[in-house]
């Protein structure tokens, strides 16, 4: 599993600047972030992003308290070359076109699932630097894209899943969850690890959506013993 707060390579941990006022975003942001190895420093204000140590990448959200974030980007870009992911409620084109030309490396309309935006922060890295990401940062299945469990494969590549070479059809967001705890079978994930990385890092509807889909995929798979719950804490991927 990830291991929080992990060195990177260098023997340190990728820097990042959250620039976000809204803490009901920030805070799981930041906790998810560390548990991809990334030290986050929360700032809630542009003036406070600028006169903020230097980071490795700064996450900016737009709509910011005291200044436009676009403002803050262009003065960021003037102090030196840090990426900056723009984070926005503000879905349309115009943002878009506008955030990168003032040198956004990146752009993510909210909501975005925290495995989105890790995906996003690691392709901005690697363009940036050229250098590897912190190996915490990388959560992918050991080895091929094609796993075979007992008598369940999971195929990442085509999203594909067979029981006993029966193709089961699963629906997106079943194939994510079962893929995700096919990435350590046996492991628990908590019912925030999955909410997380399936959903979203800001996903305060009901957590009943994830017990449903549990539900919807034990059930495709004709083996309700496959997903053990484990109470008050999550689920694993029991494979016989
Ligand atoms: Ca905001």
């Amino acid at each position: 599993m990830l291991n929080a707060g992990q060195a990177g390579r260098n023997g340190t941990s990728t820097r990042v600047l959250l620039v976000e006022d809204d803490s009901r975003i920030a805070g799981p942001l930041t906790e998810g972030l560390s548990r991809y190895g990334f030290a986050v420093e929360r700032v809630g204000t542009g003036a406070d992003a600028l006169a903020a140590a230097p980071a490795d990448l700064v996450l900016l959200d737009l709509g910011l308290p005291d200044m436009d974030g676009i403002d803050v980007c262009r003065e960021l870009r003037a102090a030196g070359p840090v990426p900056v992911i723009m984070l926005t409620a503000r879905a349309g084109e115009s943002d878009r076109v506008v955030g990168l030309e003032l040198g956004a490396d990146d752009y993510l309309a909210k909501p975005f699932s925290l495995r989105e935006l890790v995906a996003r922060i690691r392709a901005v890295l690697r363009r940036a630097h050229a250098q590897p990401v912190p190996a915490a940062a990388a959560p992918a299945p050991a080895g091929a894209a094609v796993q075979e469990l007992g008598s369940l494969t999971v195929d990442r590549r085509t999203r594909q899943v067979q029981v006993h070479g029966r193709q089961v059809a699963l629906a997106p967001k079943e194939f994510d969850l079962l893929a995700l705890l096919a990435e350590d079978p046996g492991a628990v994930y908590s019912r925030q690890q999955i909410l997380d990385q399936v959903w979203d890092p800001h996903y305060f509807g009901p957590t009943k959506t994830l017990d449903v889909h549990v539900a919807a995929v034990r059930r495709k798979l004709g083996d309700p013993g496959v997903i053990e719950t484990i109470r008050r804490v999550g689920f694993r991927l029991v494979c016989g």
